[in-house]
């Protein structure tokens, strides 16, 4: 038995028109396999159409869309932050050096001042960083003290790894304008 066109018109699920209805009623008729699946077509769609519509949790996809926006928004933010230290020491750095190249009888000695206050503020850190540090050492135990080396080693190399990447991104995007 042929089952062309009737599978194609039961499987299409499309209104036939007069002819093709009573050819296709007349065939199911005689047909057993295309009567089943007219039949099982009919229930599977029933069932989709009367199951109830299931609706994603209410501003699931304002939220979603939210916090991938404020995601995005806060690593911009720190990459913008790591580049401005980047640009203020890499320009601060050239200050001083064009201040003492180009002004040396003028800015020798402000500039001294300056240098040496910092460097008595960086001491003075740097003890109390080293007596902290000293202080731990005689309270914690070895553990604790190689548990928080590793995480000072950790942030260290973090660090510079952010400094090298906003560097690196840096250049590859002038070169991406340039081209
Ligand atoms: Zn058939």
């Amino acid at each position: 038995m042929k089952h062309y066109p009737y599978e194609g018109w039961i499987l299409d699920d499309i209104d036939l028109d007069e002819t093709r209805r009573a050819d296709l009623e007349a065939h199911l008729a005689l047909c057993p396999r295309c009567a089943q699946l007219s039949r099982s077509l009919r229930i599977a769609l029933q069932a989709i159409r009367n199951a109830p519509e299931q609706k994603a949790p209410a501003g699931f996809i304002h939220k979603f869309v939210s916090s991938f926006e404020s995601r995005r928004r806060l690593q911009e933010r720190k990459q913008a932050r790591t580049l401005a230290i980047v640009f203020a020491s890499t320009a601060l750095t050239v200050v001083l050096v064009s201040l003492y190249v180009f002004l040396p009888e003028l800015s020798l000695i402000s500039l001294a001042a300056g240098a040496i206050s910092a460097v008595v503020g960086l001491l003075e850190g740097l003890h109390h960083v080293i007596s902290f540090i000293s202080n731990a050492y005689k309270n914690l135990s070895p553990s604790a003290l190689i548990v928080i080396g590793l995480v000072f080693a950790g942030w260290v190399l973090l660090a510079s790894l952010t400094l090298g990447l906003s560097v690196w991104k840096l250049a590859f995007r002038k070169s991406e304008v340039k081209q």
